[in-house]
């Protein structure tokens, strides 16, 4: 069977209604090189999501291939279940290093959902744990509409997209909403609820599966001000806009904010591997600690938590970041991406492009959700040679950090062509 066929055959794609999948040839991709994906029938197309949103530094390159290579001959798995392990030792005073000052602890797992459901479970544990009963009553956690943490159960309910999320709703804990980018709406939930809030939850600056939604400035500073004064832990979901994605190593650094919990994954390993880090103070930490009776124990783990290949391509990934100066490449590519966005912000199917640093939603507006014109895009641009993912009518882009200024310049043309042919497509259809 051809590797087609066998797809349609026996997989199960995420967030794909497999009717529509099996309708369509797919794009089964074999190698990489640098920015481009190259595909079983040897075609080439720019990566312009990054393989998800990971990919940091490019594909195959050739410090993080070595330092994998150079770990798979030490060992690939052990556990951090009871034993330790170099890279992981190495990875967390990295961590603890370059993330905004206060947070000292590093818990691993392994995706971004885990790495929030960590922190909500280590939020509520550490108030259950305080001896005062006021604190005790901090059960609940505020977050925002259209907010994403992930797909396991505790982060799904801390979801705030209808389209994913409500179907579960009578499966999930209720979550205060609060809405995104406004102060006062959030100053008034915790004015009535604050003392029964454990944690408030975001993703700063950016909120990326909501379509990438933009917060104004001093949003994520005054969340900050306020969780203080309601005594309220803050939990930063950096999953999307961590590792340089905003222009800084992570969006927090923009205001200068320190969280009680950093979640990270997506860029952790520069999209080499399932890692990721959960954050926190020592104030968190020391809730945790006891007599081995009082069971005050963090129970919570996964097999393959802090893997030891993962941690190594993580390592290898920081050390890219300052060879290669990648943040000064970043804000090139910012001012770059102001110039060459104008002619696709200019084109009429488009209603507003919205960027922060290489985070870019391209909303195209006016037409019925069954025409599926986020996806026509996909396919018109796949067919000019890029790859891209939309999240219903907003295209996203969101390449590598590593991609050249040419690359870029060609993967936006070719994303603005797409749109184009897309659209007049279904004008010319409209009008037969
Ligand atoms: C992708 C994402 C997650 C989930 O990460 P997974 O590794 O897919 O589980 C969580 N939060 C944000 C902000 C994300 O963008």
């Amino acid at each position: 069977m051809d590797p087609a066929s066998a797809d349609h055959a026996h997989l199960w794609h995420p967030f794909t209604q497999q009717r529509g999948w099996v309708g369509e040839q797919p794009l089964v991709i074999e190698r990489a090189e640098g920015t481009d994906l190259i595909d079983v029938h040897g075609r080439r197309y720019i990566d312009g999501v990054s393989s998800l949103w990971c990919n940091v530094h490019g594909h195959r390159h050739p410090r993080l291939d070595a330092a994998v290579r150079a770990q798979l001959d030490r060992v690939a798995h052990t556990t951090m279940l009871g034993l330790s392990h170099p890279p992981g030792i190495e990875l967390a005073r990295r961590l603890v290093e370059l993330a905004p000052g206060g947070l000292q602890r590093v818990f691993y797992s392994d995706s971004g959902s885990t790495a929030v459901e960590i922190a909500l479970k280590m939020a509520f544990q550490f108030w259950q744990q305080q001896a005062d009963a006021a604190a005790r009553r901090r059960i609940r956690f505020v977050a925002l509409r259209e907010a994403y943490h992930g797909d396991t159960v505790g982060s799904v309910s801390l979801g705030g997209i209808d389209l994913f999320h409500s179907l579960y709703r009578p499966l999930l804990f209720d979550a205060l909403r609060a809405e995104p980018g406004d102060a006062a709406d959030l100053e008034r939930i915790l004015t009535s609820h604050g003392d029964e809030v454990a944690a408030v939850v975001v993703e700063p600056l950016v909120q990326g599966a909501a379509g990438m939604l933009i917060h104004p400035p001093g949003y994520l500073r005054s969340v900050r001000e306020l969780c203080d004064r309601h005594g309220a832990l803050l939990i930063v979901d950096e999953v999307a806009t961590g590792f340089g994605r905003t222009g800084r190593m992570f969006a927090c650094e923009h205001e200068n904010v320190t969280p009680d919990f950093l979640c990270l994954a997506k860029g952790l390993t520069g999209g080499y591997l399932p890692l990721a880090a959960t954050l926190t103070t020592e104030r968190v930490y020391e809730g945790f600690l006891g007599e081995f009776e009082e069971l005050r124990a963090f129970f919570h783990g996964h097999t393959y938590t802090g893997n030891p290949l993962a941690c190594a391509a993580a390592l290898a990934t920081l050390e890219v970041f300052e060879e290669e100066r990648t943040l000064e490449h970043v804000a090139e590519l910012d001012a770059l991406l102001d110039e060459i966005l104008e002619p696709v912000a200019a084109l009429s199917a488009v209603g507003e492009v919205r960027r922060r640093g290489l985070m870019c939603g391209i909303e195209l507006t006016g037409f019925p959700l069954g025409w599926r014109m986020g996806h026509r895009v996909t396919l018109e641009a796949r067919r000019r040679g890029a790859v891209v993912r939309p999240l219903g009518d907003v295209v996203i882009l969101m390449p590598p950090l590593a991609i050249g200024a040419s690359e870029l310049r060609r993967l936006v043309d070719t994303v603005r062509e797409a749109i184009v042919a897309a659209t007049d497509e279904v004008a010319l259809a409209a009008a037969a």
